[in-house]
């Protein structure tokens, strides 16, 4: 096994590495340390406890390729690149946490909503009914 190529995703609720899931694209996190603290805190991590020195990836699962990497064509044609391009100030953006908080939220949202809209209706109701009178 060559350890050297070894890639794991670091997003928090994401277990995807180079051994478990090879087919997978590993985009690696940016050097700089703006963009590289932008990848990680939507990545849910804490920036600061992770070295700098390290190689952080994410995997392709938290990116829309086709929009976000700058080769996608080529790596759609080829099936494969050297080098995965992303294009500037690309940013991460699927996470499942993500998701799951909106589907927390979502149901009492629409429970809230339908009973205004109910009262609403009443209330319009007996105003057209006080008018016909
Ligand atoms: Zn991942």
């Amino acid at each position: 096994m060559n350890f050297n190529s070894y890639r794991w995703c670091v997003a928090s609720s994401c277990t995807n590495n180079s051994i478990k899931t090879p087919e997978k694209l590993f985009m690696k996190v940016p050097d700089d340390i703006e963009m590289r603290n932008v990848w990680l805190e939507l990545a849910n991590r804490d920036p600061k406890s992770l070295s700098t020195k390290s190689r952080l990836y994410l995997c392709e699962d938290h990116f829309d390729l086709e929009q976000d990497m700058a080769n996608y064509m080529e790596y759609k044609i080829m099936g494969s690149v050297k080098h995965v391009k992303m294009k500037e100030n690309t940013t991460p953006s699927r996470f499942s946490f993500h998701t799951e908080e909106k589907c927390i939220v979502s149901p009492s949202t629409s429970q809230t909503a339908l009973t205004n809209t109910q009262s609403l209706d009443f209330v319009q109701g007996s105003i057209l009914f006080n008018l016909l009178v």
